[in-house]
């Protein structure tokens, strides 16, 4: 017997996937591990984390967001100091109140001193959890950096194996691979969506859908994905008098998402971002670059992943990539929104602050933090932008 066709509508899917965003705690990737023995949960710190090699590995990679403006920190206060960013301590929080009770294994990356010190308090603190630290290279120049990368995430495939009895074949990794590239080639449609009619779809929607796969399996991201695609295809709607924007610094810790509704209700369409940067870090196929899917990994990270103020590579100027995104996507203006206390973003500023003042393209910079509730000053500073822009 044929299935009828379940129509559904856009704000349906999103607001499935907010509600999923917003719920304490992870209970699908809990449901996900309890239905079948041996399965094991991965929590991944951002920015970048190879979870195909953690899916290959029988695991489900749950993308860490800190705990977001719901979470007391009553615990984590102790271990860290006062000027560390907000997504440090809410995560440790998240341990430290059984949050994260049924995570196998969590991983964290060398983007920041607070993440790395992180991964040491995590491992101090919960002997019984496995904590893994990746590496990534520093000298995009060497050529033995693309070497150590394959033998890094071997290495930690290794490693995650134990927890699931299942070792990483090629195979495994390759169809993770495919499966995590179709997710990314979707994301890339909808963002082009938004650059290109910003009026039919929000940032507020499209960070949404992107933050879904950071709490699901990527075979169930991709169906939302495309009933979402499908979803916006039947939309219409008229472009209104606003200022065309695009939001960086926000590739860690993200802003509460009615910050992002506030500044779009300022009067901005957002039509590039570096929300969830790690879950779009590639800007191609992976699958493309090798035959030898660990190969095919590292050299897209080596070769063809995005520019961000927590990758050193100085064959690329950040400045000048910002510069380069602001006028292919036909920016009036960019909005630099940063992280309380994140050194990454803030030692960025200043070199993006000369470049854009050389380009002509007008800025504007503000900070946020995890336990924002008001957004009003935000929202006014934002408006106050937008009218110097609009009737200037
Ligand atoms: S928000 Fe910034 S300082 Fe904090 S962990 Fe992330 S990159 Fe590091």
């Amino acid at each position: 017997m044929q299935m009828p066709v379940i129509e559904e509508h856009l704000e349906e899917i999103v607001e499935r996937c907010v509600q999923a965003i917003e719920t304490q705690g992870f209970p699908d990737a809990e449901s996900w591990k309890r239905a079948v023995p041996g399965r094991a949960i991965v929590g991944c710190f951002p920015v970048y984390s190879p979870v195909e090699v953690f899916h290959a590995a029988g695991m489900l990679p749950v993308g860490l967001c800190g705990g977001g403006n719901r979470m007391e920190i009553a615990h984590a206060d102790s271990r860290f100091q006062s000027f560390v960013c907000s997504i440090v301590k809410s995560t440790l929080e998240q341990g430290m109140t059984g949050v994260l009770a049924d995570f196998d294994a969590l991983v964290f990356h060398s983007i920041c001193d607070p993440a790395r010190n992180l991964a040491s308090v995590y491992r101090r603190n919960f002997p019984g959890k496995k904590i893994e630290y990746i590496h990534f290279p520093q000298n995009f120049e060497a050529p033995e950096a693309t070497v150590y990368l394959v033998r890094e995430y071997a290495r930690v495939a290794e490693s995650m194996s134990e927890l699931t009895g299942r070792s990483v074949r090629a195979e495994d990794l390759q169809a993770s691979i495919d499966t995590y590239d179709a997710v990314r080639r979707l994301v890339r449609q909808l963002y082009a969506v938004r650059s290109d009619t910003p009026h039919l779809l929000s940032t507020r929607e499209l960070y949404s859908l992107v933050r879904y796969g950071y709490l699901v399996p990527p075979e169930e991201h991709l169906e939302v994905l495309t009933r979402a695609l499908a979803a916006l295809s039947e939309r219409q709607g008229r472009p209104r008098d606003r200022v065309r924007a695009i939001l960086v610094g926000s590739f860690c810790e993200q802003p509460p998402i009615d910050l992002i509704g506030a500044i779009e209700d300022a009067g901005c369409y957002l039509v590039d971002d570096d929300f969830l940067i790690g879950r779009r870090w590639f800007v191609g196929d992976v699958s493309r670059r090798s035959s030898d899917p660990y190969l095919a990994l590292a050299q897209s990270y080596m070769d063809a992943s995005v520019s961000t103020p927590v990758k050193h590579d100085l064959r690329v100027s950040k400045s000048a990539a910002l510069v380069e995104r602001a006028r292919r996507h036909s920016a009036d203006a960019v909005i630099v929104l940063c992280a309380k206390f994140c050194e990454p973003a803030l030692f960025e500023y200043p070199l993006y602050r000369r470049a854009l003042q050389d380009a002509g393209i007008p800025h504007i910079f503000l900070e946020f933090e995890e336990k924002m509730w008001m957004f009003d000053r935000t929202r006014t500073e934002i408006e106050t932008f937008v009218e110097s822009l609009l009737f200037a």
